[in-house]
């Protein structure tokens, strides 16, 4: 079984910031990256609140940076998944099947998109199904799409893809936005977005080449609209599956902590997978931070 000194779970800002701060403190940090090397902000585009551009700056090549930042101090970074833990004998295992055994683990698997629930959503999943409109928008140009949800990223979403699609329904489920006044206004400016309000999803419709419409709900009235893309947007979960209820969550599911600090020893938790008040990039980097040093302070002890 191989030996880590530092096993940084993730490979988004929180995970490539602890390999950082690992690297430089020596412990030789080894990165399981999942299925989502760079994180979420490999699903937008510019960064307008990272410190250190003046113009912002492209969110994927900010994530590519870090990674590499990592790889050159020394960081080993594997493109594989931890499928289970052992906190009291750790241990981890990885999608293929390799064993690592572990002095201090940094948790940073962040958190992935929410999906209605609904046995059709999974069935035309990257067939018109998408939760990431910068990603799939493209394939939509001048097309119909509805974009589900109703706060921040919804709207960022529907604008996003106004540009592109030639009509885009926003789905909301209750009689109003719950996003900033400056992204509904913006939404409700636009021409080609139609927003229905007090709506609920049904069902997704479509034939073997994919999704054709979608079936609503509106006070009892069943009706459909024909759509050749369907994008979520209603919040994310915390990606904590692969512990076992080890750690004791939040009512959203996030790791309860101390800071970064879980009640396991030698355990420690950073960035959108831990309960914290902010979940940006710079939180999510700040908490990698510490938890490296947190993990270098527990070694020397
Ligand atoms: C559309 C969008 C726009 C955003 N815009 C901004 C912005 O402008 N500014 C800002 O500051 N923040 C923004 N954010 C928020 C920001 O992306 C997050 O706060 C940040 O990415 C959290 O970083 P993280 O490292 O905690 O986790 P994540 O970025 O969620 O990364 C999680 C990582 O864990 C890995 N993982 C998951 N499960 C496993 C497993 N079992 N084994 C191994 N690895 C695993 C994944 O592959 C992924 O690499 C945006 C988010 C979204 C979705």
């Amino acid at each position: 079984m191989k030996q880590v000194k530092c096993l940084i779970v993730g490979g988004g800002p929180a995970a490539y910031t602890a390999a950082i701060y690992a690297c430089r403190a020596a412990l030789s940090p080894v990165v399981v990256e999942g299925p989502e090397p760079g994180g979420q902000l490999m699903t937008t585009t510019l960064i307008e609140n990272y410190p250190g551009f003046a113009k912002g700056v492209d969110a994927q090549s900010l994530m590519m940076e870090m990674r590499a930042q990592a790889q050159n101090l020394g960081t080993e970074i594997l493109s594989d998944k931890v499928l289970s833990c052992d906190l009291k004998a750790r241990t981890a295992e990885l999608g293929s099947g390799e064993q690592l055994c572990w002095e201090t683990m940094i948790i940073a698997t962040g958190a992935s998109a929410r999906y209605l629930g609904l046995e059709s959503e999974q069935k035309f999943k990257g067939q018109g199904v998408s939760a990431c409109a910068t990603c799939d928008g493209f394939f939509y140009r001048g097309k119909t799409v509805a974009v589900v949800g109703g706060g921040d990223s919804a709207c960022e979403e529907a604008m996003y893809l106004s540009s592109i699609a030639k009509k885009v329904y926003m789905i909301v489920r209750k009689n109003y936005l719950r996003a900033s006044q400056a992204s509904k206004e913006r939404v409700e400016r636009t021409e080609n977005i139609e927003i229905l309000y007090e709506t609920v999803t049904k069902e997704l419709l479509g034939n073997v080449l994919g999704l054709t419409g979608v079936r609503l709900e509106r006070n009892g009235e069943i009706f459909e609209k024909e759509i050749d893309g369907f994008f979520l947007a209603i919040g994310r979960h915390p990606n904590t599956e692969w512990l076992g209820g080890q750690l004791e969550v939040d009512a959203q599911g996030y790791i309860v902590a101390d800071g970064v600090k879980t009640a396991a020893d030698g355990v420690f938790v950073a960035g959108d997978v831990r309960n914290t008040d902010f979940r940006q990039a710079i939180t999510a980097a700040a908490d990698g931070c510490r938890a490296a040093l947190e993990a270098e302070k527990y070694l020397k002890k």
